[in-house]
């Protein structure tokens, strides 16, 4: 079986491949399983199955393709207050170019889910 990458959201390696069992949107015949974050409650895409035993290397597969690569990370779409904060504290310091205050923000954005590993 596939290994799952590390929760894109929180970094949590705590991932579960059968963390949600369901039936398909508008279809109760129809099983669906999905890999997820125990830490953060993150989910991967429903990967349809013949029964609910069945299907964890599809959901495996699933949940690797929304992993995040080295370098990025998962932002809110809209700038919260404490990085709207630290983009003005950059600004008043010496460093106010436009990658000091984007790295600032980066910095200062929260990870879904609650986690909290800012440097
Ligand atoms: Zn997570």
């Amino acid at each position: 079986m596939s290994e799952l990458l590390p929760c894109p959201f929180c970094g949590s390696q705590d991932t579960d491949p059968a963390f949600s069992r369901g039936y398909a949107k508008g279809d109760m015949t129809q099983p669906v399983i999905a890999a997820g974050c125990m830490s953060c409650g993150a989910s991967g895409a429903d990967v349809p199955v013949p029964d609910h035993s069945t299907g964890y290397e599809q959901a495996a597969e699933a949940w690797n393709r929304r992993h995040v690569p080295e370098g990025w990370q998962c932002v809110p779409v809209a700038a919260t207050r404490e990085m709207v904060e630290a983009a003005h504290a950059e600004y008043e310091g010496e460093a106010y170019l436009p990658n000091g205050l984007y790295r600032a923000m980066i910095q200062a954005a929260p990870k879904p889910g609650g986690g909290d590993d800012r440097t």
